[in-house]
């Protein structure tokens, strides 16, 4: 049995990351007709591994992920992203951030065609306008992207901020991983003039946030990392300690952070703590983890 051995690590480097996960049974073998490969484990010939991480919406509110479907057809998906409840998918309501795994192969119906030239300046590293304006040509990208189906209607409607900052934790972990510049992280909107995804939170170009707080992540991770796992770690409610950090943290040559940091500002990193639904945490905890070392 073929198993796409080049993408099997991510599951549970982004678990390490804070970022919740479910692996479905088959999604190592799932989808053969191109092979993701490591050059150790793979199994015949390397096939490498994908170019490029396509980011879409269901167009739907919710959905539930498998491997295979009950006619027989594969997930169009690398990875379904939405709020889990009772193993389906949501936009909206309770249930819990998560990223589910239907395939480590490329997904066949997915990416599709789009503006070929477009896809050769991705796989380039250079940031390409977020929208695509040509007509598709003869290239197809389900050999060449990694695909996400994140649950949203695709009218704009919001999704949990949690949701998306998986997804850009995702995103900024394969970038680590394969050494990607963040612009390798595109919608669908961005290859096909016939697209509109991600559509979400009412902007119709969010792929370039996406984008921005993916370099964000990339850059900015390093600086905040020791501190954020310091407040973690459990004295934020010490504003005392807190504050104590804050100064050692300035003297360091070079200061961890800018000047000026003084109590308002660490009231209002406690505040932001003490919110753990914020976007803010997930997004400095991901960094935190993320730039520890983990998915290096
Ligand atoms: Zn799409």
């Amino acid at each position: 049995m073929t198993v796409h051995s080049g993408m099997l690590w991510l599951p549970e480097a982004l678990e390490e990351c804070g970022i919740r996960t479910v692996v479905l049974d088959g999604w190592a073998e799932a989808q053969g007709a191109y092979l993701w490969t490591d050059p150790d484990t793979g199994v015949g010939s390397y096939g490498g591994h994908p170019s490029c991480y396509m980011i879409h919406h269901t167009a739907s509110s919710s959905a539930l992920p498998s491997v295979k479907d009950s006619s027989g057809r594969w997930s169009k998906a690398n990875v379904w992203a939405g709020l889990e409840r009772d193993g389906r998918l949501y936009q909206t309501g309770s249930g819990e951030p998560t990223l589910v795994f239907t395939s480590s192969g490329p997904a066949r119906v997915s990416s599709g065609y789009g503006h070929g030239p477009t896809a050769l300046d991705v796989f380039r590293d250079v940031r390409v306008p977020w929208k695509q304006t040509e007509p598709d040509t003869e290239m197809a990208l389900n050999r060449y992207a990694w695909n996400v189906e994140t649950v949203a209607r695709g009218d704009g409607s919001d999704i949990d901020p949690r949701v998306e900052a998986a997804l850009e934790v995702m995103g900024a972990v394969l970038c680590e991983r394969f050494g990607w510049a963040p612009w390798r992280a595109i919608g669908h909107v961005t290859w096909s003039t016939r697209k509109v995804d991600p559509f979400w939170q009412g902007e119709p170009d969010r792929i370039v946030r996406i984008q921005d707080n993916i370099e964000e992540l990339l850059e900015e991770g390093d600086m905040w990392a020791e501190w954020v796992r310091g407040l973690v770690e459990g004295w934020a409610e010490d504003p005392v300690k807190t504050a104590q950090e804050f100064t050692r943290l300035n003297e360091m040559d070079p200061p961890v952070l800018e000047p000026g940091n003084n109590p308002q500002t660490v009231a209002y990193w406690i505040d932001l703590l003490n919110d753990p639904g914020s976007r803010e945490w997930l997004g400095f905890v991901s960094r935190t983890i993320l730039l520890s070392g983990v998915a290096r």
